[in-house]
C-alpha cells in the first residue's frame, strides 16, 4: 500500500474513532493532511484548517487555552431552524408562521446575541430573557419590530421596565410564571393607565424527558396551574382586556432527548389554546419552549448526550400537532415560537487546548540492577508470573497470571507497610507488575474475546496514559462534571497517522475531577481516547467541541483558573486560509481574577515590597537581586492564570 493511501484510511478511521459523524453536523471535517478542518457556512468549499486559525490566533498575541468560534455556524444554524419550519409549514399548509425566539442565558456574550439577530432578522426571529440582567442588556437591542419575551421570575422592577418598553413601542411580553406577577403587573399598568401584553406559562401534566424533565410536570418551579389560567382570563375578561393575553408557553426542560414526550406537551398546551379562543381570547402566540436537543455523540438510548430526532422532525412534529387539533375544533392556528438556545449555539464554539505532558502510570522509571542473591520471595514469584504471562497465549492461563500479579502486588504493599521490604524492591516489582500487566493486556486484545472479560477491561482503564492539558474542566466544560454532558474531544492534527496511545485528558487543577472521563467514539461512549504519542515541548493541540451553549457563563473558578482568550473568526473566499479574525478578546489576568477573591494587586505588590525591604535589610538578599524578584512578581500578576507554554531548554 502506497504512504498516501494508508494516510487516507488512517483519516477515514479517525473519523470514526471520534464519532465525528454523529456530532460534526456537517460543520466538521478532516483535510488530506490530517488536519480538522471547518465549513461554517452552507457552502462546502469554503474550509477553514483550524490549526491556522490557531496559529493567525497565537501570532496576534493570543494564548492557550482559547475558544474559537466560528461566526458563521450561528447563522447557519439559526438559517437552518428557521427554515426546516418554513418546510414543515409549507408541506402541511400550516396558514401561519414560525419565528425562533433565542433565550440569551445559553450564551449572553454581544457578539453571540448581535449574530442570532442578525442571522434571525429575515425570519423575524427574536429573543428570550430570563432576569433583570438580561432584560436590561436586551432591551436596547430590540427596537421596535423584534419580539422579547420575559421568563423567570420578575419582581416590580423588571415589571415596570417592561411595561415602560411596551409604552416606546416594544414588543416585549413577559410570561407569567406565578400568579401573584399577574396581580402586580397588573396593579403597575393601572397606576400607568395602560394595558399590559403578557403571556403566562402553564404546568402541563407532561412531564419533560432527558436530564431536565422536571422543569415540565405538575411540580414543577415555575407556570400556572389551569385553575389559575381560568381566574387570569376571567380577571382580564371582568376589565374587558381580554386580548392582553396574547402568548401560551410552556417549557419541558433543556435536551428533550424523546420526541414523542414533545408531540404530548404540544398536544396538550393546544388544546388548552383552542379552549380558551373559544372563551374570546385572542392569543397570537403559542410558545413550545426550549428544549430543542443536540447530538453531542453517544448512543441515544443510554445516553442523555443524544437525542432522537431531527430539526426536521423537530418542526413537523410542532406543526402538524398543532395544526390538527386546531383544525378538529375550528380554531385559527396561531403564531409558532420555540426558545431554542442549546441548538443555536452549541455548535459554533470550541476549546483548543495544548497538551503539556503525559504521565503513564504503567512506566515507572528504571533502578539499577539488583544483587539476585538478595531478592525477596515475592519478587522471584512476580519475576515467575511473568515468564509465564511471556510463554502463554491461552486467555484462561493469562487471566490466571493477572489474578496472580494482583495478589502479589498487594502482598508487596503489605510487607512495604510493615517495613519489611526496601524501596529499591518495591520499585522493582512496580515495574514487574506493570510489565505483566502490559503484557497480558496485549495478548488478551489480540485474542479478540467477544465480550471482552472484566480483567480486559480494567486493564485497559489501568494502562490509559494520562494526557495534562491546560484547561479546567470546572471553567470550560462544567457541564461535563456536573452533570457527566459528553462532549465530543479529539486531537486537531496528526490525523493522518494512527493514534496509538490510550488516554485520559486530564486537566490542571488541582483535583481529581478535573479530567473528562467519558469521550465519543464511533463505538459507543469510551472511558478513554486514543490518541497520539507525544514528546514534551512537542505541538499537540486537542479541540473539545460543541461548547457554545451553557458553559462558558456556568463555568467557574476552580483553582483561579479564569476566563479564557477568545477569537471571533469569520469566512471568507477571498482571504488566505478562507478566514479572518474579526475579534481577539483577552481572557481574565491573574490579578483581575484574584481581586474576584478580594486580592488586589496595589497591596499584594506592597506586603511583598515590604517583606522583601526587611529581607534586604537583615542581609538575606542583595538589592538588585530583589528588585528582579519583585518585578517578575509584578509582572505575572498581569499575566495569563493557565500556563505558559514555554518549555526551559537546557543550553548546555
Ligand atoms: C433555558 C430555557 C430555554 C432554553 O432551552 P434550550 O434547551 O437551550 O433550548 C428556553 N426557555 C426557557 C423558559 C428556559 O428556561
Amino acid at each position: 500500500m502506497t504512504a498516501d493511501s494508508t494516510a487516507a484510511q488512517n483519516i477515514q478511521q479517525a473519523r470514526d474513532t471520534y464519532g465525528m459523524d454523529v456530532w460534526s453536523d456537517g460543520f466538521f471535517q478532516i483535510d488530506s493532511n490530517g488536519h480538522v478542518t471547518v465549513t461554517p457556512t452552507e457552502n462546502p468549499d469554503l474550509a477553514i484548517d483550524i490549526n491556522s486559525v490557531v496559529d493567525a490566533a497565537l501570532e496576534s498575541g493570543s494564548a492557550l487555552p482559547l475558544i474559537v468560534r466560528f461566526q458563521d455556524i450561528i447563522a447557519a444554524r439559526v438559517q437552518r431552524l428557521n427554515r426546516k419550519f418554513r418546510e414543515a409549514i409549507a408541506e402541511a399548509q400550516y396558514p401561519n408562521q414560525y419565528r425562533s425566539i433565542y433565550p440569551i442565558k445559553v450564551n449572553q456574550l454581544h457578539e453571540v446575541v448581535a449574530e442570532v439577530l442578525e442571522a434571525g432578522r429575515e425570519f423575524d426571529a427574536g429573543l428570550e430573557c430570563g432576569s433583570k440582567a438580561e432584560l436590561m442588556a436586551a432591551l436596547p437591542l430590540i427596537g421596535d419590530d423584534t419580539l422579547l419575551l420575559c421568563n423567570g421570575v420578575k419582581d416590580h422592577v423588571m415589571l415596570s421596565l417592561m411595561l415602560n418598553a411596551q409604552q416606546l413601542g416594544q414588543q416585549v411580553i413577559p410570561i407569567i410564571e406565578k400568579y401573584s406577577e399577574f396581580e402586580q403587573l397588573l396593579l403597575l399598568a393601572s397606576e400607568q393607565e395602560q394595558t399590559p401584553r403578557l403571556g403566562v406559562r402553564v404546568k402541563l401534566n407532561t412531564k419533560g424527558s432527558g436530564r431536565w424533565y422536571e422543569s415540565g410536570g405538575s411540580r414543577s418551579k415555575f407556570g400556572l396551574t389551569i385553575p389559575e389560567v381560568v381566574k387570569l382570563v376571567q380577571t382580564l375578561k371582568a376589565r374587558d382586556q381580554t386580548d392582553s393575553l396574547e402568548l401560551l408557553h410552556f417549557h419541558l426542560g433543556s435536551q428533550i432527548s424523546d420526541i414523542q414526550v414533545l408531540r404530548s406537551a404540544v398536544k396538550e398546551i393546544t388544546q388548552i389554546y383552542t379552549d380558551l379562543i373559544k372563551r374570546g381570547c385572542q392569543i397570537k402566540f403559542l410558545d413550545v419552549g426550549g428544549g430543542l436537543g443536540v447530538n453531542y455523540g453517544g448512543d441515544y438510548e443510554n445516553s442523555e448526550s443524544s437525542i432522537n430526532y431531527g430539526l426536521r422532525e423537530y418542526a413537523n412534529v410542532i406543526v402538524y400537532a398543532v395544526k390538527e387539533i386546531c383544525e378538529e375544533r375550528d380554531v385559527a392556528v396561531p403564531t409558532l415560537l420555540s426558545e431554542s438556545g442549546r441548538a443555536l449555539t452549541a455548535h459554533h464554539s470550541m476549546l483548543v487546548v495544548p497538551v503539556l505532558g503525559v504521565h503513564r502510570p504503567d512506566s515507572p522509571p528504571l533502578t539499577d540492577e539488583l544483587n539476585e542473591d538478595e531478592i525477596p520471595a515475592v519478587l522471584s514469584r512476580m519475576q515467575s508470573t511473568l515468564a509465564d504471562a511471556e510463554k502463554h497465549d491461552v486467555p484462561g492461563i493469562l487471566l490466571e497470571c493477572y489474578h496472580d500479579a494482583e495478589e502479589l502486588r498487594s502482598e508487596v504493599d503489605q510487607l512495604l507497610r510493615l517495613g519489611y521490604i526496601s524501596l529499591e524492591h518495591v520499585a522493582q516489582s512496580d515495574r514487574l507488575y506493570w510489565h505483566t500487566c502490559r503484557e497480558i493486556l496485549r495478548k488478551l486484545q489480540a485474542a479478540e474475546l467477544s465480550p471482552p472479560p472484566q480483567e480486559q477491561l480494567d486493564l485497559e482503564e489501568q494502562l490509559t496514559d494520562l494526557y495534562l492539558c491546560d484547561f479546567s474542566v470546572f471553567h470550560s466544560i462544567i457541564d461535563h462534571w456536573a452533570i457527566d454532558q459528553v462532549f465530543p474531544v479529539m486531537p486537531l492534527h496528526r490525523l493522518d497517522e494512527l493514534p496509538t496511545r490510550r488516554a485520559q485528558v486530564v486537566d490542571l487543577t488541582c483535583d481529581s475531577d478535573g479530567k473528562i472521563k467519558n469521550y465519543v467514539s464511533g463505538q459507543g461512549n469510551a472511558n478513554w481516547l486514543p490518541l497520539h504519542e507525544h514528546q514534551s515541548g512537542e505541538r499537540y493541540h486537542i479541540g473539545i467541541f460543541l461548547v457554545g451553549a451553557y458553559q462558558e457563563i456556568l463555568g467557574d473558578a476552580h483553582n483561579l483558573m479564569g476566563r479564557v482568550d477568545e477569537v471571533h473568526v469569520y469566512a471568507r473566499d477571498d482571504e488566505p486560509g478562507n478566514f479572518w479574525i474579526e475579534e481577539s478578546l483577552k481572557g481574565l489576568s491573574t490579578q483581575e481574577m484574584l481581586s474576584q477573591v478580594q486580592y488586589f494587586p496595589n497591596d499584594l505588590d506592597r506586603r511583598l515590597n515590604e517583606f522583601i525591604r526587611k529581607q534586604i535589610n537583615t542581609g538575606v538578599i542583595k538589592p538588585t537581586a530583589a528588585s528582579r524578584i519583585l518585578n517578575n512578581y509584578t509582572k505575572r500578576l498581569t499575566e495569563t492564570t493557565y500556563c505558559s507554554t514555554e518549555v526551559i531548554h537546557n543550553h548546555k
